[in-house]
């Protein structure tokens, strides 16, 4: 019920309007685009914008990556859906700057691949959402640091993240000697590395767990130096194992019958 007393009409009521990023789109056809959005409440949404390359369509410039929307998509009814309206909220002017936008693109891409269409997971939104916040305002140089504190808190909220605080063998406490396994995603101390062995440095220890502990809008004030890069090439794998998980039919093909 509206706040006149009347009841919101039928066929709005089964449309599904929701603060929406644009993820994706796609040319369709001669005048249209298919555009792809992830919302708080829904998961991602795909729709069809149709004429959205019509030069009089009220889409036009507003269905962009990475903008945001309040966007109302027509009733699923297991097919496409159509991009009914769009009103932008919010355009990132700032993430236009090529570090920014690359940055911004990469973690939009983590989000995309773990997130379902219409299943909700508000803590991947809030990820895009937070993210995209920092990165546009962020000092330039800080821009590896930052991300690597995304990549944390995603691998995190897909349940990826290894305890990388204590050998995954044994269990004993790795403050500044770690190393990482070919086949496993734990880190393991020196008495369980395989050879050859591949030693962490324990200044990218000490940043993955500093990054961990503190919050987003800290991570640019955070002195940091050559470390992101060794602590970028674990994120890299445990991100890789990550991404592999979420291939659907892979794990039937190559399973043991
Ligand atoms: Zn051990």
């Amino acid at each position: 019920m509206t706040a006149t007393g009347r009841a919101p009409k039928q066929r709005a009521g089964r449309q599904t309007t929701a603060q929406a990023i644009v993820l994706r789109r796609r040319d369709f056809r001669e005048s249209s685009r298919i555009v792809t959005c992830i919302t708080r409440e829904h998961g991602k949404i795909t729709g069809l914008a149709k004429g959205a390359h019509r030069p009089d369509s009220p889409l036009l410039g507003r269905i962009d990556f990475l903008n945001e929307l309040t966007a109302s998509f027509s009733e699923d009814r297991g097919g496409l859906r159509i991009l009914v309206r769009a009103k932008l909220t919010r355009e990132r002017r700032a993430l236009r700057t090529p570090k920014r936008f690359l940055a911004a693109g990469h973690i939009a891409w983590l989000v995309d691949v773990a997130s379902m269409e219409g299943r909700a997971d508000p803590e991947l939104f809030d990820l895009l959402l937070g993210g995209l916040n920092l990165l546009e305002r962020c000092p330039l140089a800080t821009i590896p640091q930052v991300v690597l504190g995304l990549e944390l808190r995603h691998l995190q909220a897909v349940g990826a993240l290894p305890a990388f605080d204590s050998c995954a063998e044994c269990g004993v406490a790795l403050d500044d000697q770690a190393f990482r396994q070919e086949d496993t995603m734990g880190l393991v101390c020196r008495q369980h590395a395989g050879l050859p062995r591949f030693p962490v440095p324990g200044s990218a220890m000490h940043l993955l767990r500093t990054l961990r502990a503190t919050s987003g809008r800290d991570w640019p004030s955070l002195e940091v130096g050559s470390e992101t890069r060794s602590a970028a090439t674990l994120t890299a794998l445990w991100l890789a194992a990550a991404v592999e998980q979420r291939a659907p039919f892979r794990h039937l093909i190559f399973a043991a019958n």
